[in-house]
């Protein structure tokens, strides 16, 4: 079979917190390339305009083929609305460019809302100054089906590959890429590899069981290459990163709905003390933070309802 996959991790770059100071780490990125000798569809870009450039080259030696005529990259997929998964689509778009970038409706609709001007100058554009391409790219909306195909040149075959909508993971309107040829799924932010998950805004306990559920979605679909949004460099793609992924957040949401840890502050070290060796606390901090403000105004509306 001519269909194969590569991944390419960008490393972590330090963000710009309000205060002008380093916020921390932004997690590693990663960016997953499937291809036939002839074809070739990437999965997710990172962020800034110099790890786009060093993801160009690396998809530029990737479809080289050696001494062989080069195969094309013919499609993106965007597989959720956070800009730290499409602001480099205008960058590859100019050194591929016939590529075609892709997503579902939803997802398109989401990236507009990421670079609304106001919301892009809170948050992207004063984390990361002067780092972003800001001739944003937006996808295009694949048809209901999710479904769009690569063909191989040499040996005259066509491949599917099917988004699989799953709902609210790290965000809403969440996807992952499956080739059903490869048993592969390119899990955007559905999963984690050995790093700290954003619960942000996953906020509240029916959010974080609609996570779970999506990551059932992808078991479901039987993978035997899972491919994490947020991975390091050199860990391998395996589906236990679904039951780990899953893992995380019930013991995030126990913590919390069972009442063993009382602010966001218990709840980081108790997190940090069952994941010791997951990457970037900063992604775990904001998400404990996010969920105790959602659980002090519950409390307060509570409060308020029993003096009535
Ligand atoms: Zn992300």
């Amino acid at each position: 079979m001519p269909l194969r996959a590569s991944v390419f991790v960008s490393p972590p770059i330090p963000w710009t917190a309000p205060s002008g100071k380093v916020g921390g780490p932004w997690s590693p990125i990663s960016s997953t390339l499937i291809r036939t000798t002839t074809s070739a569809v990437l999965v997710d870009t990172p962020i800034t305009e110099a790890q786009n450039a060093s993801l160009a080259d690396w998809i530029e030696r990737e479809l080289s083929n050696g001494t062989e005529r080069p195969a094309s990259l013919d499609y993106i997929y965007i597989t959720h609305g956070h800009g730290d998964h499409w602001f480099g689509t205008n960058a590859l778009k100019r050194r591929f460019p016939g590529v075609r970038v892709v997503a579902t409706p939803d997802v398109v609709a989401h990236m507009r809302g990421q670079i609304e001007p106001k919301s892009f100058a809170r948050s992207w554009g004063s984390q990361f100054p002067k780092q972003i391409d800001m001739g944003f790219v937006l996808a295009e909306p694949l048809a209901a089906s999710g479904e769009f195909q690569i063909r191989d040149g040499v040996t005259d075959e066509t491949f599917t590959l099917r988004a699989v909508e799953v709902g609210h993971a790290d965000t809403h309107s969440s996807t992952v890429l499956w080739s059903e040829d490869l048993k592969l799924a390119v899990a955007g932010d559905v999963v984690y590899g050995t790093v700290h998950q954003m619960l942000a805004e996953a906020n509240t306990a029916a959010l974080r069981r609609e996570w779970i559920r999506a990551i059932e979605t992808v078991e479901a679909l039987g993978p035997v290459v899972v491919v994490a949004g947020h991975k390091l460099a050199d860990e391998i793609d395996g589906p236990w990163h679904l039951r780990n992924s899953k893992r995380y957040i019930e013991d995030f949401d126990r913590l919390i709905e069972g009442g063993e840890v009382g602010n966001a502050r218990e709840l980081v070290a108790r997190m940090k003390g069952l994941y010791p060796s997951r990457f970037n606390e900063g992604a775990l901090v904001a998400g404990a933070v996010a969920a105790f403000k959602v659980k002090e105004k519950q409390k307060q509306k509570q409060q308020a309802g029993g003096k009535l």
